[in-house]
C-alpha cells in the first residue's frame, strides 16, 4: 500500500507549436492529414471495453469535401444505450475504490500521449473530420486536451487537501466520494479538447461515464478512446455510444441511477435536457448534478478612444476563425460612428487577406462549416440580411456547398439594433455590427446588456480607463469572460476559467476547480477519542435541579 502523500504542482501550459512553413512539424502533420483523408475507418460502439458493431450506420465526412467519406460510424440503438448504463455502473465501485493517484496518473499519461505519440494524429482528426486549420487544432485537440488534464490533476490535489479543522478531543475529515450513479456526458462537435474534458472531468474524481459524442465529430473522439485505452483507463470507466442524441438521451435521462449530466452544446438542447430531468425527479436516487456550457451572441464594443487596427484584427480573428463555429466568437460588434469608416476600411484589407478552402492547405484561415445543416442555416440568417431594409452586407455573403460547406467571412451592418442577426446566435462566420453615436455610450452599453439572453464572452476595446469601468459596471452579467482590449475568443485552462450564465450556462468553469467541485459528493467524518458516557449535561448536576 503506498501511503505517500501525493501534490500536483501547477502545471505550465502546453506550449503551441506553429507549423510554419518547411519545419519537421508541418511534415508530420501533413503525412497524418494525408492519410485520414485518403482511408474510411468503421467506428464501433465501445461498451465496458467491448467494440460494439450494430449494423445501423451512418457516414463521416470531411466539411471541406462532403463526398469524401472518412469513416463509417455505428449507431446505438435502445439496447446499447442500458448496456452503457449498466457498464458504467459495474465499473463505478472499482474506479471509486481505486487510490486517487492511480487514477491521476492514468489521465496524465494521457496528457503525455497527446502532448507526443499521437500530437500529429489528434490534430489531424480534427482537421480532417471538423474542418479545422492547423492552428486552431493544434490550440483545441492538442493544447487544450493536454492543459485540461493536467490542470486537473493539480486542482484535485489541492481539493482532496482541503480538510476540516478539529477542535481536541475530535478528528474531521472529510471524504470526496464520486457521485453515487454514472454521469452523462454530451459533448458538441467543435471543440475535441471539450468532448475530452466533459468525460475525463469527472473520471479523474472517480466517477464513471456514459459518452454520447457529437455526430460530426466522431473520427477525433473515436482516436481519443484509443489513447485512453492505451493509457491504461480500465473498461467500463467511459462507455461510447454515438447515436441519435434525443433516443440516447431519452434513455439515460430515466435512469435511476443518473448521476449528473456534463453537457456543452446548443441552448435548446440543454433545455430539452434539463427539463426531461425534472420530469423524472421522482425516478432518481439522487438529484442529478446538471452542468452545462450553451451558446454565445459574444459582442466587441468599441470606445472612441479604440485603437483602429487592434479592433479590425480582433473582429477578424474573434469573427471568423473556425469559421465563427465558437461558442466566444464575436458575432455582433458595437462602433462608434468616428471610428466605424477608419475601422471598416482596416477591415477590408485584413478581409482581402483571407484565403479560404481546404484543411491541407496552410494558406488557409478560413475552412468550411461542420455540415449541411449548419450551412443552410447560416445562409438563411445571410438571405435575411440581404433581403431586409434594416441590413446591409458590408462584406462577403456568398455560399458554395458543391464540393465543401463554405461560407464567406460575412459582415452585417445592422440599422437596427435589432436586427435578427445581432441578436440570435447564428454559430457561422457571420458578424454584424450596429454603428452608435460617440455621444451615445452609456446607452449602446444598456442596449448591448439587454440586447441577448446569453452571457457568455464580451470584449471593450478603449484607451479610456473611465470608459473600460463603466462598461465593466453595465456590462457585469453579460459575460462570464469579459477581456479588456482583446478578442472574446481563445480562453486559456489555468488562465481564463470559462464559461457564461443567463442562457450560456450553468458558469461552472471548465478548466478550473469550480467545475471538479460538481462531481464530488462529499462526506464528512467526525470520530470522537474519548466519547461521553453519562448522557447528563453539567448544568443538570447543580443543586436547584431535583432530577
Ligand atoms: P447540439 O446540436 O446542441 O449538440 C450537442 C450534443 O447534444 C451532441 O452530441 C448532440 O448529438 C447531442 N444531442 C442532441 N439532442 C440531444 C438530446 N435530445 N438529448 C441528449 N443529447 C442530445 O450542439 P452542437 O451543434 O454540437 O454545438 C454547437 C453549440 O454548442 C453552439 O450553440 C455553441 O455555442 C455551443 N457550445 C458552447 C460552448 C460553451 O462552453 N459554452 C462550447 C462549445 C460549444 P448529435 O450530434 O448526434 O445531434
Amino acid at each position: 500500500m503506498n501511503n505517500s502523500q501525493f501534490y500536483y504542482p501547477r502545471p505550465a501550459n502546453e506550449p503551441i507549436m506553429q507549423y510554419s512553413e518547411g519545419t519537421p512539424e508541418q511534415k508530420a502533420l501533413e503525412k497524418e492529414i494525408e492519410k485520414h483523408s485518403n482511408q474510411q475507418i468503421e467506428i464501433p460502439l465501445i461498451i465496458g471495453g467491448k467494440e460494439i458493431f450494430t449494423g445501423k450506420t451512418a457516414k463521416v465526412v470531411s466539411p471541406h469535401n462532403h463526398k469524401q467519406v472518412v469513416a463509417i460510424y455505428h449507431q446505438a440503438t435502445e439496447k446499447e444505450v442500458k448496456m452503457a448504463i449498466d457498464a458504467a455502473m459495474n465499473a463505478h465501485n472499482y474506479w471509486a475504490s481505486l487510490s486517487w493517484i492511480e487514477r491521476v496518473s492514468i489521465i496524465l499519461k494521457v496528457a503525455d500521449l497527446i502532448s507526443g505519440k499521437y500530437r500529429f494524429l489528434v490534430n489531424a482528426v480534427t482537421m480532417v473530420g471538423q474542418g479545422k486549420n492547423a492552428y486552431q487544432a493544434e490550440i483545441d485537440s492538442v493544447c487544450e486536451s493536454i492543459d485540461f488534464l493536467r490542470f486537473n490533476a493539480h486542482y484535485v490535489s489541492e481539493i482532496y487537501n482541503d480538510q476540516p479543522h478539529s477542535e481536541s478531543g475530535n478528528l474531521n475529515r472529510i471524504e470526496y466520494r464520486p457521485l453515487e450513479g454514472f454521469v452523462f456526458a454530451v459533448s458538441p462537435f467543435n471543440f475535441t479538447a471539450i468532448a475530452l474534458n466533459l468525460v475525463l472531468a469527472p473520471v479523474i474524481l472517480g466517477n464513471t461515464v456514459v459518452w454520447k459524442p457529437a455526430s460530426t465529430s466522431l473520427l477525433s473522439n473515436y482516436y481519443l478512446m484509443q489513447i485512453y485505452k492505451e493509457a491504461g483507463l480500465p473498461d467500463g470507466v467511459v462507455n461510447f455510444v454515438p447515436g441519435s442524441g434525443s433516443m440516447v438521451g431519452d434513455i439515460v435521462l430515466k435512469h435511476k441511477d443518473l448521476g449528473g449530466v456534463h453537457f456543452t452544446g446548443g441552448n435548446s438542447t440543454f433545455n430539452h435536457i434539463w427539463k426531461n430531468i425534472a420530469m423524472n425527479l421522482e425516478n432518481y436516487k439522487s438529484y442529478p448534478r446538471i452542468v452545462g456550457e450553451t451558446g454565445g451572441k459574444d459582442f466587441v464594443f468599441v470606445h472612441p478612444s479604440a485603437d483602429v487596427k487592434e479592433v479590425s484584427t480582433a473582429l477578424v480573428r474573434g469573427a471568423f476563425e473556425y469559421q465563427g463555429q465558437k461558442c466566444s466568437a464575436a458575432s455582433r460588434a458595437y462602433i462608434p460612428k468616428s471610428l466605424w469608416e477608419p475601422i471598416k476600411k482596416q477591415m477590408a484589407v485584413n478581409l482581402s487577406l483571407v484565403k479560404q478552402g481546404d484543411v491541407k492547405d496552410f494558406c488557409n484561415f478560413v475552412n468550411a462549416v461542420i455540415d449541411e445543416k449548419a450551412f443552410d442555416n447560416i445562409m438563411g440568417y445571410i438571405e435575411k440580411a440581404k433581403n431586409s431594409k434594416d441590413a446591409e452586407i458590408v462584406f462577403g455573403g456568398k455560399g458554395d456547398k458543391s464540393k465543401g460547406y463554405f461560407i464567406e467571412p460575412t459582415v452585417v451592418l445592422a440599422k437596427d439594433p435589432h436586427f435578427t442577426t445581432m441578436e440570435e446566435e447564428i454559430f457561422g462566420p457571420v458578424l454584424s455590427i450596429y454603428v452608435y453615436e460617440d455621444e451615445d455610450f452609456e446607452k449602446t452599453l444598456e442596449l448591448c446588456n439587454e440586447t441577448s439572453p446569453y452571457g457568455l464572452t464580451g470584449a471593450i476595446f478603449s484607451k479610456d480607463i473611465y470608459a473600460r469601468t463603466k462598461a465593466c459596471q453595465i456590462l457585469r452579467y453579460a459575460a462570464g469572460n469579459f477581456y479588456f482590449n482583446d478578442k472574446p475568443t481563445g480562453a486559456v485552462v489555468g488562465q481564463q476559467p470559462f464559461g457564461g450564465s443567463r442562457q450560456s450556462g450553468t458558469n461552472d468553469k471548465a478548466g478550473s476547480y469550480l467545475n471538479l467541485l460538481r462531481w464530488i459528493s462529499p462526506r464528512t467524518i467526525k470520530e470522537t477519542f474519548t466519547p461521553p458516557t453519562d448522557f447528563r449535561y453539567p448544568y443538570m448536576h447543580e443543586k436547584k435541579c431535583d432530577c
